[in-house]
């Protein structure tokens, strides 16, 4: 049977996804959406968002619900499934999923965000989902009156442990470097906090546990000294791994493993295919630039379209 043919699949279901398929169906693009799941990072926040503009507080999951219900005002075809695949035949591009099979389109956008960076110490895989989370507004509510333990010092890591506060009895958030780097106003908040222990130049070693997760061995990278934390969880907040192995030969990468792109079009080395969002190089990443650089990539498919 033959693939079925659009003039654009996006691939992705967070903000900048969902961007370009708004602007596709308004362009009358015939667009077919890709998505392993709706609403990526956003699903991820823990405590409200306040920058996204025209809301001054608004949970991820409700903003989520909001960007989701304005797609679907639209004629776009989605396809819940994961992309597996993307070939160049000529000019079309054919992508395979999971569970759906082959479909082809002249153009392809890639906004398929990123994915949480794994710790890589003993115990982590092990004990994932028995102590070892990615997610605190998933996980938060498991640990009422338990200490845990934060890794990674970063904005991500101080919003995990403010969210906590609502149900750990402890938090202790391990920075590996000399410095905590999050935003003055978390850390001040931080500080604050009865709850929160700020721990700074500590490598974590291995996750110990039985059923569950009871402890933490690290080294004070300062001193060589070698200790155990008694936690009942462990939250790993170290940045992202960009979701990309379905792309490798078409795009060229930087040191982070993130799409190059023209800043200017969101084009890649390949004609036709755009990536937009976090999955690039773009030097910043946020809801508002994820959204801003699926309109880019999409008027710049127009244009490609159009030649
Ligand atoms: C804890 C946390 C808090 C944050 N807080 C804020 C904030 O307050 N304000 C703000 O502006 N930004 C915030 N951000 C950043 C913001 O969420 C991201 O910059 C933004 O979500 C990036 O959007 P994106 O569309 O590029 O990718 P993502 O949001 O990562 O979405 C990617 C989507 O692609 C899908 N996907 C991945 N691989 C495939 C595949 N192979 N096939 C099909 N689909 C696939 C995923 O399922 C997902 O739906 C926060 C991020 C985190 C982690």
């Amino acid at each position: 049977m033959a693939n079925k043919k659009y003039d654009l699949i996006i691939i992705g279901g967070g903000p900048a996804a969902i961007a370009a398929g708004i602007y596709a169906a308004r362009a009358k693009i015939n667009t077919l959406i890709i998505a392993k799941t709706f609403g990526g990072q956003m699903t991820r926040k823990t405590v409200s968002i306040e920058n996204y503009p025209g809301f001054k507080s608004i949970s991820g999951a409700d903003l989520v619900k909001k960007f989701v219900e304005h797609l679907q005002e639209y004629n776009v075809k989605i396809v819940s499934d994961s992309t597996g695949v993307i070939k160049k035949i000529g000019k079309t591009f054919s992508v395979k999923t999971a569970h759906e099979g082959w479909f082809d389109a002249m153009a392809v956008i890639v906004a398929s965000g990123a994915d949480p960076r794994p710790l890589e110490v003993p115990g982590e895989k092990e004990f994932i989902g028995r102590g070892v989370s990615y997610c605190t507004a998933c996980d938060a509510p498991i640990f009422a009156d338990k200490a845990v333990a934060v890794i990674g010092g970063g904005n991500s890591g101080f919003e995990a442990a403010l969210a906590l506060t609502k149900y750990a009895k402890k938090i202790y958030i391990l920075e590996y470097a000399a410095e905590v780097k999050a935003e003055e106003s978390n850390i001040n908040l931080a500080q604050k906090s009865k709850k929160i222990k700020i721990m700074t130049s500590v490598e974590v070693k291995k996750i110990l546990g039985d059923k569950f997760v009871s402890s933490v061995e690290y080294q004070n990278r300062r001193t060589g000294q070698a200790a155990a934390l008694d936690v009942q969880g462990v939250f790993v907040e170290i940045g992202s791994i960009p979701a990309t192995g379905f792309v490798k030969d078409l795009v060229d990468f930087n040191e982070r493993d993130e799409i190059i792109i023209d800043s200017r079009t969101c084009a890649t080395k390949t004609a036709g295919l755009f990536a937009a969002g976090d999955v690039t190089d773009v030097q910043y990443k946020q809801i508002g630039i994820a959204a801003g650089e699926g309109v880019k990539a999409l008027f710049s498919v127009a244009n490609y379209l159009r030649k």
